[in-house]
């Protein structure tokens, strides 16, 4: 028997459920295949299993600065790992209730399977033939682990599987420091654990500006051991896993393996799309409309591997959905891409990256967090912030940063390059006193310093000009 259908998707992610949302805009002809668990990634193991996590710990991480700030008592906190992480599922099952309720919402038009491509326009699962007008592939990655590494079975775990750990030991080895390395490593060393990262580049949390990405090293530094440019080796401990690399030699009682992710193509039949496939089994695609070739198939998320993101995702699955149901629309442009680390101090990028700017043409800013005085207030007085402007005319480019309350001034800079505004009109808006945003001035500051302009006036807006005359 074969289904007909205007629009499948396969994947109930983010993306896919966005792209479900977005198809449902005109029509209800959509069905929905999943293979794996329901609840998506970022609900479910990933942004915010990881952020609860995080806001305990930085949290509790507190206490030596509310000490020596004459706060009595704090010596007497203690963090219970089995309750913290008891805490941290009771909120993920409320996060991943959402999206469960909506896929169950479908009925018939839900299918818990694997589906398979027999051409771009038929596929099978769980034996029944579909035929679709048009297919979104929104089928995410996994988690990369050596496959050596999984005879330790639960010694060694993901991002998969450490929100299920009841009561981790406390002795806890990372292996790789992107963003998932670095912010559960913090996690766990501000809850009091013995942690030991190791990775393999110099960058850690995917930080590309030299200066940046030392100042977030020196934070993490103190609160566990970080070595960088080393490949680790595992083997069975006495009571434990040893790690070893750099020189050293170290066991733990378990190890996050946080080695970067894969796309989830695998038994999908995509050789039969008869286009070429990329050296991880993707399909070549067009970046603006998502569109595989010619062919009424999109590629949305993760899988896709452009922008792995929980934002970029949902806007993937708005865009393929979009396109699939009116094929001569004009492209959707994308946002200013924009990167947040929940550390503390957080750490991030919006626009362009200091690996990706041009060679030539751009000038920048930097601000010390270490003396900022809103920061020093806080007690969170650590980090730097570097600005990217184009030499011609001051307009923002991009930023990287390790600074208090990253994930605001990321948001302010990533809107600011959105809107293509240089450095004397973001000099021009208002900066309260006390707070991180004077810091994020002073980069300004120093942007216009390198461009070498003088000004002729305060930096206040000029009466006559339109846009400034409700402020006169
Ligand atoms: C620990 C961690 C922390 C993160 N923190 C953040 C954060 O703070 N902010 C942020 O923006 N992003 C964060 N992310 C990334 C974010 O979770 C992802 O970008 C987002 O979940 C991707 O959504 P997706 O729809 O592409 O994939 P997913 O949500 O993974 O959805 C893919 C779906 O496809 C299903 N599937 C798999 N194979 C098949 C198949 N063959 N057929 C059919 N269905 C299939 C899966 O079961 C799943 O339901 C984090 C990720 C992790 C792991």
């Amino acid at each position: 028997m074969t289904r007909q259908v205007k629009v499948v998707i396969l994947g109930a992610g983010t993306a896919g459920m966005t792209a479900l949302k977005e198809a449902q805009r005109y029509t209800d002809d959509v069905l929905l295949i999943n293979a794996g668990p329901y609840g998506t990634t970022c609900a479910r193991v990933g942004c915010m299993p990881s952020k609860a996590l995080l806001e305990v710990a930085h949290a509790y991480g507190r206490r030596d600065w509310l000490a020596a700030s004459g706060i009595r008592g704090t010596n007497t906190l203690e963090a219970d790992l089995e309750s913290v992480m008891a805490h941290v599922r009771k909120l993920r099952d409320g996060f991943v209730a959402g999206p469960i309720g909506t896929a169950e919402a479908l009925g018939e038009r839900s299918i818990h399977g694997q589906p398979r491509f027999l051409d771009a326009t038929t596929l099978e699962v769980n034996g029944e033939r579909i035929k679709a007008e048009a297919v979104i592939i929104a089928t995410g990655t996994r988690p990369n682990l050596p496959e050596a590494w999984r005879s330790f079975g639960d010694r060694v775990v993901t991002s998969d599987e450490v929100f299920e750990l009841e009561s981790p030991g406390r002795r806890v080895g990372v292996v790789g420091l992107g963003p998932i390395g670095v912010e559960l490593g913090q996690a766990f060393a501000q809850l009091g654990c013995e942690v030991h990262a190791f990775t393999r580049g110099e960058s850690v949390a995917g930080l590309s500006d030299p200066d940046v990405n030392q100042s977030l090293i020196d934070v993490l530094d103190g609160q566990m051991s970080v070595t960088t440019g080393v490949e680790v080796r595992l083997h069975e401990g006495h009571d434990g896993v040893v790690m070893q690399g750099g020189g050293q030699e170290v066991e733990v009682d378990w190890v996050l393996a946080s080695l970067g992710r894969r796309p989830n193509v695998e038994g999908l039949g995509l050789e039969n799309l008869g286009v070429a496939l990329d050296k991880r089994g993707v399909p070549a695609f067009d970046a603006a409309t998502l569109r595989i070739g010619e062919l009424p198939v999109f590629i949305a998320g993760d899988v896709d591997g452009l922008r792995p993101l929980m934002h970029e995702a949902a806007d993937a699955g708005r865009i393929a959905a979009y396109h699939a149901l009116h094929p001569n629309a004009e492209c959707l442009a994308r946002r200013t891409p924009q990167g947040i680390v929940f550390t503390e101090p957080g750490a991030g990028y919006a626009g362009l990256i200091g690996a990706k700017l041009p060679s030539s043409g751009v000038v920048t800013g930097s601000v010390d967090f270490t003396r900022q005085g809103r920061a020093v207030t806080a007690g969170r007085n650590a980090g730097r912030l570097t600005l990217y402007a184009d030499e011609r005319d001051g307009r923002l480019l991009g930023a990287e940063m390790v600074a208090p309350d990253a994930e605001h001034l990321l948001h302010l800079l990533a809107w600011s390059i959105q809107q293509q505004l240089n450095v004397d009109q973001l000099l021009e808006m208002p900066f309260y006193h006390p707070t991180v945003e004077e810091g994020l001035r002073s980069a300004l500051q120093g942007v216009r310093r390198e461009l070498g302009k003088r000004r002729t006036q305060p930096d206040l807006p000029l009466c006559h000009e339109p846009a400034n005359a409700a402020l006169c």
